[in-house]
């Protein structure tokens, strides 16, 4: 192809992803509302958009009712043409989900008590998971974007790789080696960082570009970075490591080989282990905490004080390091907001030189215990919308 041709190309694909990424956020436009809103004639358009209906990822919708004489057709956005898949790793669990295009949940499958140090094997039931769930929902692989996978560590997403997830158990697993059993390309997040584009891009933080998102997990604590509206990850992937800043000299040990660790002290799980060990019981999970909170229990108030402590010192730490305009939480914390959120700003916002409540916007994950994974599909559809990957 010649240079011009090449370059032609070029401007047609930009086009076309503006055009689409416009109709998702519009739900409805006509032809000539497209062509005004982007700047582009109206036979770029109509061409372009002949195109998208043909592929299905559009629709016609009728006539427009607001202009008189003749009335222009409109365009619809069908966000259910393509769909992607999206698979979360947990410590307890494997979480599998089917989504259209807005990134809605069409399909949800959980594999529990997953054996990570049998990655092969466990690699297979999620190819059989996925095919099950493609089949119940009759989707086509050819309809299907991508496999996104959100990960507790430090990932390279170029090249598949899972540096470290210590509490998995997990040293330099090669994800790539895997993309033979999947028919449609795979894609990787730090969880937390997926979680912080899902709430950019699906949640209130639209608005605001920098963000802190803490997810708490069982067995850790991850941050993700959002600077400018872009991921900021570092040079060795491995920024947002919140969860393993000392907050203790001489601390607990913690599964990373240093002492003292921020998530040893604030990570879901401590409220259980803290109860475990005033009182000898076991709790099931963190739901039956909290409603042994809820009824004043005092080991459980005294609990719950103590780690409200841990939590607010280490988000504390992010505020002074990042300051942010948004800090959320969520995780496995997610369904407990009502008990959380109050207590634990009283705590951070503690008279200081430095910054008051009106300086930072410590909000509850919008998206509750979907973030994560939600951030993990939308890792197949930025190249359908968006010009750029995000860096
Ligand atoms: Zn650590």
């Amino acid at each position: 192809m010649t240079p011009r041709a090449i370059n032609h190309k070029a401007i047609r694909a930009e086009n076309r992803k503006k055009i689409l990424s416009l109709l998702q956020k519009q739900r409805e436009l006509t032809l000539q509302e497209i062509a005004k809103e982007l700047d582009l004639s109206v036979p770029t358009v109509t061409t372009i958009v002949e195109q998208l209906i043909e592929e299905g990822v559009a629709q016609n919708a009728g006539v427009s009712e607001s202009v008189a004489g003749r009335r222009p057709k409109v365009i619809q956005f069908a966000p259910d043409a393509y769909n992607m898949l999206a698979v979360d790793f947990t410590l307890d669990a494997v979480r599998i989900v089917l989504t259209n295009l807005d990134a809605a949940i069409k399909a949800d499958a959980t594999i529990t008590a997953p054996d990570y140090q049998q990655m092969d094997a466990l690699m297979e039931t999620i190819r059989q998971e996925t095919e099950r769930i493609m089949a119940d929902q009759h989707v086509r692989s050819a309809h299907v974007l991508g496999i996104g996978f959100s990960l507790p560590g430090v990932v390279d997403e170029e090249r598949g790789l899972l540096k470290i997830a210590p509490n998995l158990g997990l040293k330099q697993v090669d994800f790539a080696q895997y993309a033979p059993l999947f028919p449609f390309p795979m894609f990787f997040e730090n969880e937390a960082n997926a979680a912080a584009m899902a709430e950019l891009k699906l949640g209130v933080a639209k608005e605001m570009r920098n963000v802190v998102y803490v997810s708490v997990l069982s067995e850790g604590i991850g941050t993700g970075i959002i600077v400018g509206g872009q991921l900021y990850r570092g040079k060795n992937k491995r920024a947002g490591e919140y969860g393993h800043t000392s907050i203790m000299p001489r601390g607990l040990p913690c599964s990373c080989g240093r002492r003292g660790c921020w998530e040893r002290y604030a990570s879901g799980n401590v409220l259980l282990q803290g109860y475990a060990e005033r009182t000898g019981a076991k709790l099931r999970d963190l739901t039956a905490f909290f409603d042994r909170l809820s009824v004043n229990e005092p080991v459980a108030t005294d609990v719950f004080e103590t780690y409200l402590d841990y939590l607010a010192i280490g988000i504390q730490d992010i505020l002074f390091a990042q300051d942010p305009h948004y800090i959320y939480i969520g995780g496995v914390l997610s369904p407990f907001k009502e008990q959380i959120l109050e207590p634990l700003r009283q705590r951070i916002f503690v008279e200081n030189m430095f910054y008051t409540e009106q300086d930072v916007a410590l909000r509850w994950t919008t998206l509750q215990a979907n973030a994560s994974i939600l951030g993990a599909a939308l890792l197949s559809c930025e190249r359908m919308f968006h010009s750029s990957v995000t860096a």
